[in-house]
């Protein structure tokens, strides 16, 4: 007899075994993959863990359906960090597989499938069972795998559906996952029976009665002559000062071809376009301190001011692991606001280079997967959000973790609530290989690290070309308000500012950090605040819409005339947002172009790209936005900075406030002056004498670090101890107060006053469902295992107890 212990994708901790035969003992591996069934109608797809002959004792083991995989899709490696994650975040490893396989991956009972859209199939090269399905799908659009039992009427299906995935015929529903689908772009080129040049001639002169029309061909032979790129329908448009419709004719008349091409396809032809920049001294200088570090340490942390140079020399440390063959892992917080920097490496390194995120559809996800399994070159360089982590990498030689300080490199939902820096340094040990972090605002964490030892520390002080940093000017809000010298919520010096670098046809940021209208619309005759039905949180008015919205879960309605709770027409709006400054600016600047980047404005699948696009073009004159604006973009042409307030930023309720405030007022400022004339940056702010104003004014960074530490080592805060919060959530106040304090008790009873709580967090309830959190401080003394342990072992007897059955306990390790 022998068994198999695979991993199921699901929130319990252990392997569960079913019985196989002798061929297929001989056959299995860890890491392939086997579709089993699961209680009495379900079918999951499990990772193999290993193969042995001790039969479980008491119980029937189970048959598997069928094997799913030739060779393992799954490496020891990733099979050895995803139990490391597990035990880390405190999850199952089966949550751990779900967040790291492509759902392609993945087939259950639970999974839809549909037909391809718009594909001819070819029913010759059906299998029997598979035009079964292909017929059923005609009639019905979407079934569930466990609708396809029915239909083939017998259990095994998952590979038959496997297979018809792998052929294109089949793909399974997205439901979490937007698809991602790029901008197609309209390209015009000679159709083949004109290209000859002997054509040329005639071709002229047949449209000598049609001088527009010959106006654009030439207009396309002088671009092609400059440069073999392929052709835009609207440049060439432009350079020929032609309508659409006479460009369209030409292409009705044939002489003209249009095609479409996804944008980020054609950007590069898939040929590097130019080598990796020469280092200047500074950052020669850096890279070798890089190279020495890393003889005695495997982490290395790069603190290097905006702008001074650090993805060049990332590339260079990328160049050189890719000349050993090795696989490289480059890893942002967040990929959608990245196009630039994706341009900028597969300029360096061409094809190589593939994108990995959680916004690629299945299908592309799987194809990466693939290509980084088969160690192909096509992917031997991965720039990818958090998720790219779980890539079954074989033979990685480098990982880059860039703008390390971001709180987006931490998971809060689902489980695993990991954070992919640190679980990347997990990654590159056991690959032995290096990993190099970079910020111009580091983490406390990390900065400590570097600053004790455990890291390499490597400070890169100027910016590259020796451009100045940013000048920084506090301005006292509530001084030049006294004084009447606010304009809406613009100071005079801003709206100066502005009008300066305007003048001199430099562009505009505007930092609010708040979308909408105004946060809070409120009864100035009762005081009552207008609320979201489902959450603990008022109404946000958006002008645009003339709607209420919550931020939380999306509940709107229309913005009402009357108070709801005393009928007055007393409504006021008070704070204000992105929304409010963007009609504020329209006024005082009529002339100029003002556009908007927030979550609002960029819900689109491209709105991003546009506005970065439209403002590297320089189509807008003022970019008001929230933080999305602070992430890593190079633009050449920003004058001036301006950040509308600063204060509800510093007021956050959360131990990090005031590190978060001064990495995002460093980050924006770093927007302002990349090029020779030395950028401008103004702070509005209630408080210009907070310390962390006068720091970010100042670039102290050194000076926030030693300030701020001593704070967290002084209030028992990471980077000293460590968190652990433990949130409950249930539909019932009473139920969920309860639970946590029991489980605080539990707590207490070994832990004592590094139990905080049990709390109702500012937001104390999310789509009807209250929430409680505990947080746990772990000294640096106390063993860490044993702790968890501890917790666990609580959570277990909690779920004896009959009345809290229905509360959901989430615990998030090293929480953000
Ligand atoms: P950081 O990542 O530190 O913010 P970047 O690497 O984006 O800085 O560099 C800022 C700008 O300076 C970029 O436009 C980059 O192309 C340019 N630059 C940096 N180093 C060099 C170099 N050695 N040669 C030419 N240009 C460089
Ligand atoms: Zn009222
Ligand atoms: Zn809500």
């Amino acid at each position: 007899m022998f068994f198999v212990d695979v991993i199921l994708p699901i929130p319990l901790n252990q392997t569960f075994t079913y019985a196989i035969n002798k061929d297929e003992a001989a056959f299995l591996k860890p890491g392939m993959r086997v579709a089993v069934p699961f209680g009495k109608t379900k079918i999951y797809t499990a990772i193999v863990y290993q193969v042995h002959d001790q039969a479980p004792s008491g119980y029937e083991t189970k048959s598997i359906d069928h094997i799913l995989d030739r060779v393992p899709i799954i490496t020891n490696v990733q099979l050895k960090h995803w139990k490391w994650m597990a035990s880390y975040y405190m999850c199952s490893v089966g949550e751990v597989v779900r967040a790291a396989l492509p759902s392609a991956f993945l087939l259950e009972s639970e999974t839809i499938v549909k037909l391809v859209a718009n594909k001819t199939i070819d029913q010759e090269t059906l299998t029997d069972d598979e035009f079964l399905v292909y017929e059923a799908l005609l009639q019905q659009s979407s079934i569930h795998i466990n609708g396809i039992r029915s239909i083939l009427d017998r259990k095994n299906v998952v590979s038959v559906i496997q297979k018809m995935i792998d052929k294109e015929i089949v793909e399974i529903e997205e439901t979490i996952y937007e698809k991602y689908t790029p901008k197609l772009k309209r390209y015009i080129k000679l159709a083949p029976e004109h290209a000859a040049e002997s054509e040329l001639k005639a071709l002229l002169e047949s449209l000598s009665r049609a001088p527009k029309q010959r106006e654009i061909l030439m207009t396309y032979f002088t671009l092609k002559s400059q440069s073999p790129k392929p052709i835009e329908a609207t440049e060439l448009q432009k350079n020929s000062n032609a309508s659409a419709s006479v460009l369209k004719s030409l292409v009705d008349k044939g002489i003209f071809e249009e095609y479409f091409v996804q944008k980020d396809r054609v950007e590069y032809s898939g040929q590097s376009t130019q080598g990796i920049k020469t280092l200047n001294e500074g950052q020669e200088e850096a890279y070798k301190q890089i190279k020495t570090s890393f003889e005695t340490q495997n982490v290395v942390l790069l603190h290097g001011v905006t702008s001074s140079g650090k993805t060049e020399i990332y590339a260079k440390l990328i160049e050189e692991a890719m000349a050993s063959g090795k696989q490289v892992l480059y890893m942002l917080p967040e990929i959608a606001l990245t196009t630039q920097l994706i341009a900028r490496l597969q300029r360096y390194f061409g094809e190589t280079v593939a994108v990995y995120h959680s916004k690629y559809s299945v299908n592309e996800r799987v194809e990466v997967w693939k290509a980084v399994l088969d160690q192909r070159s096509k992917a031997q360089v991965i720039v990818g959000a958090r998720s790219s982590l779980f890539l079954p990498f074989k033979n990685l030689g480098l990982v880059v973790v860039d703008e390390e300080h971001e709180p987006s490199f931490k998971q809060y939902d689902p489980a695993p609530r990991y954070n992919g820096r640190d679980s990347a340094i997990v990654l590159a040990s056991l690959h032995q290989c290096k990993l190099i972090m970079g910020s111009a605002t580091p983490s406390l964490e990390s900065y400590h690290n570097a600053k004790t030892g455990k890291y390499g520390l490597v400070e890169l002080k100027k910016r590259y070309g020796n451009v100045l940093m940013p000048a920084i000017e506090l301005v006292d809000i509530r001084e030049k308000s006294k004084k009447k010298l606010m304009t809406g919520h613009f100071s005079d010096r801003l709206l100066e500012e502005m009008r300066e670098v305007l003048k001199e046809g430099q562009q505009v940021i505007l930092f609010q950090n708040r979308r909408g209208y105004s946060p809070v619309v409120e009864c100035t005759t009762c005081g009552v605040a207008p609320q979201c039905p489902n959450c603990d949180v008022s109404l946000t008015y958006h002008q645009y819409k003339n709607q209420l919205r919550c931020h939380y879960c999306g509940y709107h309605i229309a913005m009402m005339l009357n108070c709801m709770a005393c009928g007055s027409q007393t409504l006021d709006t008070k704070g204000f947002g992105t929304e409010q400054i963007e009609t504020e600016l329209k006024e005082l600047f009529p002339k100029n172009k003002i556009a908007r980047m927030d979550q609002d404005t960029t819900k689109g699948k491209h709105a991003y790209l546009k506005l970065i696009d439209a403002l590297e073009n320089q189509e807008i004159d003022i970019l008001v936005g929230t933080q999305m604006l602070a992430k890593g973009l190079d633009f050449r042409n920003i004058g001036l900075v301006g950040v509308m307030n600063a204060d509800n930023l510093l007021h956050f309720p959360d131990f990090r406030a005031h590190e978060r405030s001064f990495q995002l007022l460093q980050q924006v400022s770093g927007r302002a002056g990349r090029t020779e004339k030395r950028g401008k940056v103004l702070i509005q702010t209630f408080n210009p004498y907070h310390q962390i104003l006068k720091q970010v004014s100042v670039n102290d960074y050194e000076e926030m670090s030693k300030e701020q530490l001593q704070e967290r080592y002084q209030f028992k805060y990471p980077p000293f101890f460590r968190i652990i919060k433990i949130e409950f959530k249930d539909k019932n106040l009473t139920r969920v107060q309860n639970a946590s304090f029991w489980f605080a008790k539990a707590l207490q009873s070994k832990f004592g006053e590094n139990i905080l709580g049990p709390e109702q967090p500012s937001v104390g309830r999310v789509r009807n469902k209250f929430i409680f959190n505990i947080m746990m401080k772990v000294p640096p003394t106390q063993a860490l295992e044993a702790t968890k342990k501890y917790i666990s072992n609580v959570e277990r007897s909690f779920y004896t107890i009959k009345e809290f059955v229905s509360v959901r306990v989430n615990l998030d390790v090293d929480s953000y």
